[in-house]
């Protein structure tokens, strides 16, 4: 079996990162349908609120291990990380997706969470459009993919980074997915003109290119549903290029290709 950054590992880097670093912050901020926690760490203490999350798609689980070396280089606290969150404060939350990452690990190919519902079609941004074309799409109830639940924010998943957001008010926030080297930054002309400015220097500072979607993607994802509710800056970010699950080795790649744009973000908001 290859390599799978699944929830023991994430269990396993949180541990050893508390370890190192036990005045940040790390603690959970709801539970999946099978009981696993929705992780969380927030990292400086500035008034600006930066959010990045991870794996809302099982076979996407490169995006939570991105995320947590992204959190440990922060955590050293060198000059580059000091200076970046001055005034800042960035809430990360790696895997919200864990029931759906074992799923995968298991070697399925799977998206959704552990009710076959798929996350990032479950959150309150023109949800009914996207309900619509799953049927077109030939898409009737729980599976692996796309369909979007019987309600928005019915998933407790969902429902826990929803309201993780309201709590916080965050300013800008990215929802990490693969495959694509893509940034969506617009939903259905919603994106206040920050949204603009920002991807295109995300876009410069990386080999990252932004893009919009249209169709059945483009209803009831997370950076959707922000957007759409809070007026602020949001974006889907399409980490790598190839078939997911992508293997743990393009991570070394991946990894400085990305890191450019997520601080340029985070710098931005
Ligand atoms: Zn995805």
């Amino acid at each position: 079996m290859a390599y799978v950054f699944d929830y023991a590992e994430l269990e396993k880097s949180l541990a050893s990162f508390r370890h190192l670093h036990p005045q940040i912050p790390v603690f959970s901020i709801g539970k999946s349908r099978e009981g696993r926690h929705l992780y969380g760490i927030k990292l400086g203490k500035g008034g600006k609120r930066v959010f990045f999350n991870g794996a809302h798609h099982g076979m996407e689980w490169l995006t939570a291990k991105l995320l947590m070396q992204f959190a440990e280089e922060l955590a050293q606290g060198d000059h580059q990380a000091n200076t970046l969150l001055q005034g800042r404060s960035l809430y990360l939350v790696p895997m919200v997706n864990p029931d759906g990452v074992e799923i995968a690990a298991g070697g399925k190919e799977w998206q959704a969470n552990a009710f076959g519902v798929d996350l990032n079609h479950n959150y309150d941004a023109l949800w009914h459009l996207s309900k619509q074309s799953e049927k077109d799409a030939g898409i009737f109830g729980p599976g692996p993919t796309r369909f979007s639940g019987p309600f928005p924010e019915s998933e407790p998943e969902t429902r826990a980074v929803a309201d993780f957001t309201r709590q916080n008010g965050f300013d800008l926030a990215i929802a990490f997915h693969s495959q694509g080297e893509v940034i969506y930054w617009d939903f259905c002309g919603f994106a206040p003109d920050k949204s603009y400015t920002i991807a295109k220097q995300m876009e410069a500072v990386s080999p990252y290119r932004m893009d919009t979607v249209s169709g059945i993607a483009s209803f009831g994802g997370y950076k959707d549903w922000f957007i759409r509710t809070f007026k602020r800056p949001a974006f889907t970010v399409e980490i790598g290029q190839g078939k997911n699950p992508l293997p743990i080795e393009d991570l070394a790649t991946i990894y400085p290709r990305t890191l450019p744009l997520m601080l340029e973000a985070i710098r931005l908001a």
